[in-house]
């Protein structure tokens, strides 16, 4: 399917368009002048044979019978498809004969006006076709007036007309279509790289902040954008790197004081001497410090897993132990909240990654399934593997997601309004998703208001 839009679409249209405009006008140009061409030559060849006659006129005095025998030695006018009249005064003193199928009575010819001396006239013949007939006039030095007509039937003319006319409209569309296809193919080249640098944009993402655009050395515009593209990525790689820089940075140096906030308001808690609506404070204080110390780490495990890809280890992780081991370890909160959380048997599933990575993982989807589901639910794990790929998904009976929260759960922050009586800051699916990402794998999501969520892992089984 042609895209109209695209450019090599649009150049070719507009070149072969404007190739068609020129090529019709100098066509019509070339017969118009070819055709002015055959005239004149015609013109010059009968004006020279009408000169010839005169002399013989001249020669032949007032003997009608000589000249018209000389004009026939001479011309052979029937012979050769030719026409000549000669008339002195008005009256014809000679005229030749009539052309086989074409021209039945010669004499029948209209006789030129005035303005017909000294130029082409044409002429229709009586069997199809015409002829072109040029006439003269002289004076004889004994005061006769003669006049001279010479012609000739246009067949030379109509078919060298014709011949060229079929050659313009052969060669024309042929010429069109080889333009066309040239063209196509020069502009398809010229924007090869184009396509290149495309296809390798759209590879480009945060996870590959050095790979740049490839560049073709054609030393034209197209080279050009290239560089100016790849400077471009180059800066805004540089002020990405120093955003993470930043917030790593940033989460880091609030650790420690968080930390001893903590400690301090541990020690006031633990107090005898302190009224008990202070103490009451100190513990909503800590509890919110606990809170943020929460939000420092995850924003820290972000920050970690965007500088380094994530992948810190590279070992074999036997998932089936390291899921059935974290549900073994959420079984308390699951009980505290009377909720079911079950795990298939499965089957082996080894993968190449970072244990502790991977656990965070677990973690952050069964504790939220366990969130996000009313007491009496289920939350239910299931193993197997899929192709290359080893699948987990966890399941439960909760309260869902709406579609349009679906693709944004995964964003940093962005906690469904819903469930914002719940403890969390937004930050636990960024980090599944992450760290997904970062070991070659992916997390999708399946849900509906009140129909439960089923979260979907996929990573790439080690070899
Ligand atoms: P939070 O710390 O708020 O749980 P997450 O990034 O883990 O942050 O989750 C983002 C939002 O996605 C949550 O606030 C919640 O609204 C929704 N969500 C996550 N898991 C579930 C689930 N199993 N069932 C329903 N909603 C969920």
């Amino acid at each position: 399917m042609i895209n109209r839009r695209s450019l090599t679409f649009r150049l070719v249209f507009w070149y072969c368009g404007l190739l068609m405009v020129l090529g019709g006008a100098f066509s019509a140009y070339v017969y118009i002048g070819f055709g002015h061409y055959l005239r004149e030559t015609l013109r010059i060849t009968l004006s020279a044979r009408a000169e010839a006659a005169w002399d013989l006129v001249r020669q032949a005095g007032d003997n009608p019978a000589k000249l018209a025998q000389w004009v026939e030695q001479r011309f052979a006018p029937e012979a050769f498809e030719r026409f000549m009249r000669i008339s002195r005064d008005g009256q014809v003193i000679y005229v030749s004969g009539p052309l086989h199928g074409r021209l039945k009575e010669p004499a029948a010819i209209a006789k030129p006006w005035a303005d017909d001396l000294g130029r082409l006239r044409e002429v229709p013949l009586t069997a199809g076709g015409s002829m072109q007939i040029y006439s003269v006039a002289h004076d004889t030095a004994d005061g006769h007036h003669v006049v001279i007509e010479t012609g000739r039937t246009s067949d030379a003319l109509d078919a060298a007309s014709d011949s060229l006319e079929a050659t313009l409209l052969v060669a024309l569309p042929i010429l069109l279509l080889l333009a066309a296809g040239g063209g196509y193919v020069l502009v398809r080249r010229a924007f090869a790289p184009l396509a290149d640098m495309i296809t390798a944009a759209e590879a480009l993402t945060f996870n590959s902040p050095h790979n740049r655009l490839p560049l073709a050395a054609t030393g034209d515009q197209v080279e050009e954008l290239g560089h100016s593209l790849n400077r471009m990525l180059e800066r805004l790689d540089h002020a990405y790197q120093h955003a993470r820089r930043f917030s790593a940075d940033a989460a880091h140096e609030l650790r420690t004081p968080l930390t001893i906030m903590r400690g301090e308001l541990e020690l006031i808690a633990l107090r005898d001497d302190v009224a008990a609506d202070i103490q009451a404070s100190v513990g909503n204080a800590l509890d919110e410090g606990v809170r943020l110390g929460q939000i420092v780490e995850s924003l820290l495990s972000l920050a970690r897993l965007d500088s380094i890809g994530g992948k810190r280890e590279h070992k074999r992780v036997d998932l089936r132990a390291l899921t059935i081991e974290t549900i073994d370890q959420m079984q308390l909160v699951a009980e505290a909240k009377a909720i079911a959380l079950t795990c298939a048997e499965g089957v082996p599933l080894t993968v190449l990654g970072d244990r502790d990575r991977l656990k965070q993982v677990m973690v952050n989807l069964l504790d939220n399934a366990i969130k996000y589901t009313p007491a009496g639910g289920r939350v239910w794990v299931e193993m197997a593997a899929a192709g290359d790929k080893a699948r987990v998904t966890v399941s439960d009976t909760g309260i869902g997601i709406a579609p349009e929260d679906q693709p944004l759960v995964f964003e940093r922050f962005f906690r469904v309004a819903a469930s914002r009586g719940e403890s969390g800051a937004g930050l636990g699916l960024a980090i599944v998703k992450s760290i997904c990402l970062a070991h070659g794998g992916s997390v999708t999501l399946d849900s509906g208001p009140g129909q439960g969520s089923r979260f979907r892992l996929e990573l790439p089984l080690a070899g």
